[in-house]
């Protein structure tokens, strides 16, 4: 994936404030509007990077995550997936920042107000719906292969008496008599650029274009009501605690019609028994008992994927580490995968009969039980900085 910074594309520093944020996309989208630009096919790409860039830095969650996670932190502008959106089209960008070039200059510098400009376009229906956020708690196994989960999720959906319309019948909508439907009035300002013609919402139907004269009896109007559905929802492999995963149009249900908002997933993950995620690496402790680890053994150790023999050879020292390679998780959106680190502890026994005191006792002054660290030995500390880097 060679996507560009988003930092970048819009040509401020990490540090830039949200209004600096926004003049820098308001500079960038103008320079690359279509209007100014038709036909270029490399300025609309511009323009729809532009977006993407601002949606996400305009937006404190998912900048904290980006800035956390980078691409992979953030959704491609809500399709669902991590950092593999197709990137915004142009009306979602419309329908999203329009006002962001300003109401009155937008519509009448470029394209006079009409096709596109700004809010202008076609006919906005109903309210759009609140975004939904849940969380999802995943284990390690899961998120190492990655997982397809239902989840049902309580929210406003569509009313299927009137379809959302929120209309009684064909015959209760009526075409609205301020603006004849289009949903937008039009007027001429003076101003000292010279007359501007805008466009702005009709105030009668809100820019919806009809009103309604009966309302259906079982939202009362509202086109959707309270109730339940059952999303699906494809987790890629590799996600992380913390990390947020949009899916396009599966939150609350818009009003009369009006664009569902998104279910925004929330990753959580279930702690292991006997692992430990450190990034993508995979961290156990393996216990051995003290004749174990002087004669050696063959032990079966818990992997994120199953089970995994290891030979522990004689004479192992506590401490010790030895490293699955490719056992830990994957990175969302790439082939890295990180590795399984086992360290080795040795069990000191705690309770012991007099027998084995005896035994213990007639070994303590052998020469081959006093420690003689091989200085070639990379010492602990070297040790803990190799293990997770
Ligand atoms: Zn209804
Ligand atoms: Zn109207």
């Amino acid at each position: 994936m060679s996507k560009r910074d988003f930092y970048e594309i819009l040509g401020v520093g990490k540090t830039a404030s949200p209004d600096e944020i926004k003049k820098a996309y308001r500079k960038v989208a103008m320079q690359y509007h279509p209007d100014r630009n038709p036909g270029d096919k490399a300025a609309e790409e511009k323009f729809k990077e532009a977006a993407e860039a601002y949606e996400v830095l305009s937006d404190a969650d998912k900048k904290a995550q980006y800035d956390r996670y980078g691409h992979a932190g953030v959704s491609g502008n809500g399709r669902g997936g991590f950092g593999g959106g197709a990137g915004m089209n142009m009306d979602d960008i419309f329908s999203q920042f329009g006002d962001i070039f300003g109401d009155d200059l937008f519509g009448s510098f470029f394209g006079g107000g009409g096709q596109r400009g700004g809010r202008g376009g076609q006919r906005s229906r109903g309210v759009r719906g609140s975004n939904l956020r849940v969380k999802l708690k995943l284990t390690y196994e899961e998120i190492a292969k990655g997982v397809t989960k239902n989840i049902k999720v309580k929210k406003h959906v569509v009313c299927s008496t009137c379809s959302g319309s929120g209309a009684k019948d064909k015959g209760s909508v009526q075409t609205c008599g301020t603006c004849g439907g289009s949903g937008q009035v039009r007027r001429v300002q003076n101003t000292f650029l010279g007359q501007m013609q805008t466009v702005t919402t009709c105030p009668t139907c809100n820019g919806e274009g009809s009103t309604i004269t009966a309302k259906c009896t079982n939202c009362k109007g509202e086109g959707r009501v309270y109730g339940e559905e059952t999303v699906s929802i494809d987790i890629p492999a590799g996600v992380q605690e913390g990390m947020q995963m949009n899916v396009s149009g599966k939150g609350n249900a818009g009003e009369r019609g009006g664009m569902a908002g998104d279910l925004i997933i929330l990753i959580e993950e279930e702690p292991h028994k006997e692992l430990h995620r450190e990034g993508l690496n995979v961290a156990y402790e393996l216990h051995l008992s003290f004749t174990d680890a002087v004669f050696g053994t063959q032990v079966e150790v818990p992997t994120i994927d199953g089970r995994a023999k290891i030979k522990v050879p004689a004479g192992t020292q506590s401490g010790k580490i030895f490293r699955l390679k490719g056992k830990g998780f994957p990175a969302v959106n790439s082939y890295e995968k990180g590795d399984q680190l086992i360290q080795v502890s040795i069990w000191t026994p705690q309770h012991l009969s007099s027998e084995e005191k005896a035994i213990l006792e007639k070994l303590s002054h052998s020469p081959n039980f006093k420690p003689h660290p091989d200085k070639n030995e990379k010492n602990f500390f070297d040790k803990i900085r190799e293990m997770f880097s």
